[in-house]
């Protein structure tokens, strides 16, 4: 598990192709449900209910196993008490501070239904999850979504579909880096009295998460149960009984008395039996349903035209217990529709001992609670107050619930025909039964993939979507139409799981982004004169241009100020020119350590050229590979090869050609200079194995590139190129290069650090920190922040410059180096 963990998070989690669906809740359950989604480095919470049948802390999901904070999105399906009930509680006394959405009918019931759930809730204050007032200020947390309409959160679309079940409930769609997961919610093909029965996506999902509460069952036709039900009340009624409907306050409630309703008007026999909607909502209720038409039937909303069927004629409103006056038979209907308190509660315990009396289960009950308790019919039962009663009233079950069944979810999925199905909301056994009977039906069917998932809570669902990935070319260097073998390059630039290729100027047209230049300035001490200085640039370098008195220009790019003994070099940071500026300081060093100004030049007849043959050649090969340089050769005229191209060394003048890269030959170029300045200096060369993992060409020249600025110093400016974690690889791929005294100084290239404050003087000799091991290696890198050079033959070390980094933010990092008391002396 650690082992696989640690293999996993090596992979940046936005890359990984990792799904995970982990419920928190309604694992095998029903109630508090609570899914959570993980992709890309993506966290989503799908609901975040209650358990109806716990209390307190215990009726949470496990959200203790996420990180509120890390979550980006929370989207709410419906209204009910088992998808909604903890919201509070999370957004108010969690980290959590990703965003939420609901519909906008949950949201304007939500608020009422969850405002009547706190004063109801019959436990001790220190117990209550969360006050009137925290549920008044997490609102303006929730924001609203309409059917249909497309969101987009931090890379995540989504969008919501009408799942019937009760008003404003939603299935959602979620697509993050084209996977799509359909979350159903609570739902239900079958239209109603009011609802109309839940959409069928026209887009496929990849995974589909959905309730499986009533496993295989199939529900009674509407027509069969309506009749069952009106039969029942009105037989209860007759025979002189109350008979009491413990309804949930909204959902359910307004079909049941839509069905009362247009009974007693067929039945004038009736007419002075009450029936009763008790309900503190009630009024705030209707108006909400009043509002929100437009997400009901077509049948509701024409008829709300003519005659508003939700104006009852022979129900009344029932504000508590208190306003009711109890002398003869009645049928009330009252929340909470499990009983667990309330008003139900009250009532239930008030009328069951009397058998003329009988109460109607007619919506799905939870384990733990009272409506489930009386369902096994049990001799008697417990009150709030702990006494113990008989139970002689009549207990009936008829399902009003609007839940999917077998025959709805079996033609749902046949239709969507996902791959994965995730069933969630659902108790253990009927679940189970669900899923062996989707299996089957698919077992036979070999164009049908499908894989089913019953994840207990907490235990997640691991799935794996392998993307391709593709880059759209734009701008400038999409003008020209691609040709077979044809190579970019640009700027890879990643949102939301798209991939974009840039010319770098079209950076600030097409992103926020812009491109800034980072420029370097190098500042040393030197004591000498410009003519020398002058003359060995042009030894290295070919032109040196003269800006002013004071100002040069060499390798075109880089300029060169000599003011009041200190040489300046500034230059723009690439690759390219911060080799040259290296070539330019490893002059200016080697001008300073001439004592006088000498009366011949040049310095080039100290070089022993079979050597700097050598070790030319030693260094092509290992730069760009063995056979990249001839093994014989004669004269002066050395050449190259890399990749078919060609580039032509001059070992007099040190020129370099190469007619077909100009890159290339900058490269080659900078080389030869560098391996000439630096054998002219008197110092030894270092060479670095090859390197083994040789991933592309390209790489493979990088890394060459830096295994030099291994060895040379100065060159150290070149490693801002990379970035740190390519840094690290190249240096994991140089076996020789010997780290141990190194790997201080590495550091803080790799590290933000702000500053690098410069070694203070120490006295005469004393070696600044440790010393390499590697006592022949012309460079030392000592504590981390200053650097020496040795010459092999000479015994003091001579600390020429100290190093100060100053990182001007996260992305780049300047150097500059001041001008160090010079302190060597032959
Ligand atoms: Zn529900
Ligand atoms: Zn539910």
């Amino acid at each position: 598990m650690t082992a696989k963990r640690k293999a996993d998070s090596q992979v940046p989690a936005e890359e990984s192709d990792l799904l995970l669906i982990r419920p928190l809740g309604a694992g095998q359950e029903v109630g508090r449900s609570c899914i959570m989604l993980e992709f890309k480095g993506k966290k989503i919470m799908l609901d975040c209910g209650i358990h109806p049948g716990l209390s307190g802390m215990d009726a949470l999901p496990f959200v203790d196993l996420v990180e509120a904070d890390e979550i980006d999105l929370l989207l709410i399906s419906h209204f009910h008490l088992d998808h909604c009930g903890a919201l509070p509680w999370f957004l108010q006394k969690t980290s959590f501070k990703g965003r939420c959405f609901m519909t906008h009918a949950t949201k304007a019931i939500y608020r009422w239904l969850l405002s009547d759930y706190i004063k109801v809730s019959n436990i001790a204050t220190e117990q209550m999850l969360y006050t009137e007032a925290d549920l008044e200020t997490s609102m303006d947390k929730v924001e609203t979504i309409n059917f249909h309409e497309e969101k987009d959160v931090f890379g995540i679309k989504f969008w919501a579909y009408n799942a019937g079940h009760v008003l404003g409930a939603a299935m959602f769609m979620i697509e993050i880096a084209g996977v799509k997961i359909l979350y159903t919610g609570d739902f239900s093909r079958q239209e109603d009295r009011h609802l109309m029965a839940a959409e069928i996506p026209n887009v496929h999902p990849d995974v589909l998460i959905t309730e499986s509460t009533y496993g295989t069952h199939i529900h009674e036709k509407r027509e069969e149960r309506e009749s069952r039900f009106t039969a029942l009340v009105h037989d209860i009624v007759n025979r002189g009984g109350r008979c009491l409907i413990p309804v949930f306050a909204l959902g359910r409630a307004q079909e049941l008395l839509l069905i009362l309703d247009e009974y007693w008007s067929q039945h004038p026999e009736l007419h002075d039996i009450p029936i009763y909607y008790a309900s503190s909502l009630a009024k705030k209720c209707m108006a909400v349903y009043q509002t929100y038409v437009n997400a009901m039937n077509d049948k509701i909303r024409r008829q709300i035209a003519i005659n508003n069927p939700f104006v009852f004629r022979h129900i009344s409103n029932l504000k508590g217990i208190d306003h009711f006056e109890d002398i003869g038979p009645c049928v009330v209907m009252a929340s909470p529709g499990m009983m667990q308190s309330g008003l139900s509660r009250e009532l239930f315990e008030s009328w069951c001992t009397d058998s003329k009396n009988g109460v109607i289960i007619a919506g799905y009950c939870v384990e733990g609670t009272l409506a489930k308790t009386i369902l096994s019919e049990p001799e008697e039962i417990t009150t709030m107050s702990g006494q113990k009663l008989p139970l002689k009233m009549s207990v009936d079950y008829i399902s009003f619930s609007a839940h999917t069944d077998y025959q709805q979810t079996s033609e749902f999925v046949r239709i969507l025909k996902p791959p994965h199905v995730v069933l969630v909301h659902g108790e253990q056994n009927e679940m189970s039964r669900l899923k062996a009977a989707l299996q089957r039906e698919y077992e036979d069917d070999p164009n049908t993939k499908m894989e089913l998932h019953n994840p207990r809570n907490t235990v997640a669902v691991e799935l794996y979507f392998r993307g391709e990935k593709t880059a759209k070319v734009m701008g400038t260097l999409a003008m020209e139409k691609p040709k077979p073998g044809h190579k970019l390059s640009g700027i890879l630039v990643k949102r939301n799981f798209n991939y974009h290729m840039l010319a770098a100027c079209d950076l600030s047209k097409y992103t926020d982004m812009s491109m800034s230049q980072v420029m370097q300035r190098q500042s040393i001490h030197y004591s000498g004169g410009l003519p020398v200085l002058r003359h060995l640039l042009t030894q290295v370098a070919g032109n040196v241009e003269a800006v002013d008195e004071k100002k040069m220009r060499v390798f075109q790019n880089v300029e060169l100020t000599l003011d009041d003994k200190v040489v300046t070099l500034e230059w723009i940071a690439n690759p390219v020119n911060d080799m040259y500026a290296d070539t330019v300081l490893a002059a200016v060093l080697q001008a300073e350590m001439l004592e006088a100004a000498p009366s011949f030049f040049p310095i080039q007849a100290k070089m022993d050229r079979m050597h700097f043959k050598e070790c030319l050649i030693e260094m092509l090969q290992e730069m760009f590979g063995e056979d990249s340089v001839p093994k014989i050769f004669k004269g002066e005229k050395l050449y190259v090869t890399v990749d078919g191209k060609k580039a032509n060394i001059d070992l007099l003048n040190l020129e370099v050609c190469c007619e077909d890269d100009e890159v290339f030959q900058q490269i080659v170029q900078t080389a030869v200079l560098n391996a000439s300045v630096f054998l002219s200096h008197g110092l030894k060369m270092v060479h670095p194995r090859p390197v083994k993992d040789r991933a592309t060409k390209t790489t493979y020249l990088l890394v060459k590139q830096s295994i030099l600025f291994l060895v040379y110093p100065f060159k150290l400016a070149v490693l801002t190129a990379f970035r740190p974690d390519e840094f690290r690889s190249i240096l994991s791929a140089v076996p020789t290069v010997r780290l141990s005294q190194r790997d201080s100084y590495f550091v803080f290239w790799m590290s933000n650090i702000q500053s690098i404050v410069p070694k203070p003087d120490y006295p005469e000799g004393a070696p600044p920190g440790p010393t390499s091991e590697a006592g022949e290696d012309a460079l030392h890198a000592t504590s981390g922040t200053s650097l020496s050079i040795q010459a092999p033959n000479k015994k003091d070390t001579s600390p020429l410059l100290s190093t100060e980094v100053t990182t001007a933010n996260s992305e780049y990092e300047t150097m500059k180096c001041c001008n160090g008391e010079r302190i060597y002396k032959d």
